[in-house]
């Protein structure tokens, strides 16, 4: 493998020991027990804080395998790495290989926002995007360099970069979850992973009361974070015998993306700093070597590691929220959903006449 090619040259600026994660709780309000679709759940989130300052984890310590592996590419010594660390490697530097066309790819797609904004539908434009992401980033920097896009998604774009590609995108159902809880269809999938694109929500007056942080997004990150949870516990219940459970999902629009995390063992959730995707009109390699450490979490993600009395300091209770409900998530989330069908609810505080009618006499 080439050890001191000019590609590893520009990791020597990239410097992770000064990102953070932060914990997150779910409140009370939230609806993690309800039949709902990810884009009405509500999650009710605050920031986990001891002394009114935020409760923190140190990206390099949570990526710690990831980041020697990294140190040993910066240093040139990759010959002695294991070998799914080398397969890893050998990922990041094609992509900064190629860095110059996928960078060139995303600029003329995710640039063109305001020339194409009256030409194109939303629902279009949003899946223009979500599929250069996916091929030019996401996709190309995940361990089976594949992807999955929702196969709901109004228009099956391929990627409009004008570029030739060795393939077009595969679409196919990405629904998540379980009817009697959260459920729903993720934008994209990758190997282990998903990728949830960012787009404005419509805020329904019953749905305010979330509002309260994530950076004014909530009701994206809202969906999101059911997401993230929802994919975690299926692939706890894939891969049971994994150390560490924390499992990413990658919130991105155009500009740029949040990582979030969640342990469906040890019930914590992380949340990243927010990461520009461009810095000066070139990919920003901190975010590209990001990006590429948490899509190879299985590998590089050390997971959280204390004494049980410390990890219940930052659980973010979701156990609690989803109630007697817990059990669903544990055992019966199905994956590659098509449809869910449909729960029916009651629709009125009291109990319906036939029920009542129709009730077991006790006295
Ligand atoms: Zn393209």
């Amino acid at each position: 493998m080439a050890s001191s090619c000019t590609e590893i040259d520009v990791l020597e600026n990239v410097n992770s020991k000064l990102l953070n994660f932060a914990f997150l709780r779910l409140g009370k309000k939230c609806n993690a027990s309800e039949s709902l679709s990810f884009a009405r759940a509500v999650c009710n989130i605050s920031s986990i804080k001891e002394n009114e300052v935020l409760t923190v984890m140190n990206f390099d310590t949570l990526f710690n395998r990831g980041v020697n592996v990294l140190k040993d590419m910066k240093r040139g010594i990759t010959v002695n790495m294991q070998q799914h660390d080398k397969t890893a490697v050998a990922i990041l530097t094609k992509f900064l290989k190629e860095i110059e066309f996928h960078e060139r790819s995303l600029m003329k797609v995710l640039g063109r926002e305001q020339i194409e904004k009256e030409s194109k539908s939303n629902s279009r434009r949003e899946n223009e995007i979500t599929v250069t992401l996916a091929e030019h980033l996401l996709g190309r920097l995940s361990p089976g360099q594949s992807y999955v896009i929702n196969s709901r998604a109004k228009s099956r774009e391929t990627c409009s970069c004008g570029e030739d590609h060795e393939n077009n995108p595969t679409y196919r159902n990405t629904g998540i979850g379980h009817e009697d809880v959260w459920h729903g269809f993720v934008d994209v999938v990758l190997e282990n992973a998903i990728a949830s694109a960012e787009k404005p929500r419509v805020i329904d007056e019953d749905n305010k009361e979330g509002m309260d942080e994530f950076d004014g997004r909530t009701q994206t990150g809202d969906q999101s974070i059911a997401e993230t949870i929802s994919f975690s516990f299926i692939q706890k219940a894939c891969h049971p015998s994994f150390e560490n459970h924390l499992v990413p999902n990658i919130m991105i629009d155009s500009e740029r993306f949040r990582i979030l995390m969640y342990d469906a063992d040890k019930d914590i959730l992380l949340c990243g700093m927010d990461f520009p995707i461009f810095y000066e009109n070139h990919l920003n390699i901190t975010s590209v070597v990001i990006l590429w450490l948490v899509l190879h979490y299985r590998i590089f993600c050390s997971g959280i590691n204390d004494t049980p009395e410390e990890l219940e300091k930052v659980k973010c209770n979701f156990t609690e929220v989803a109630g007697e409900k817990l059990e669903i998530y544990r055992k019966s989330l199905k994956a590659g959903v098509a449809n869910f069908p449909t729960v029916k609810k009651e629709t009125s505080v009291f109990p319906s006449y036939e029920s009542i009618l129709f009730g077991k006499r006790k006295w």
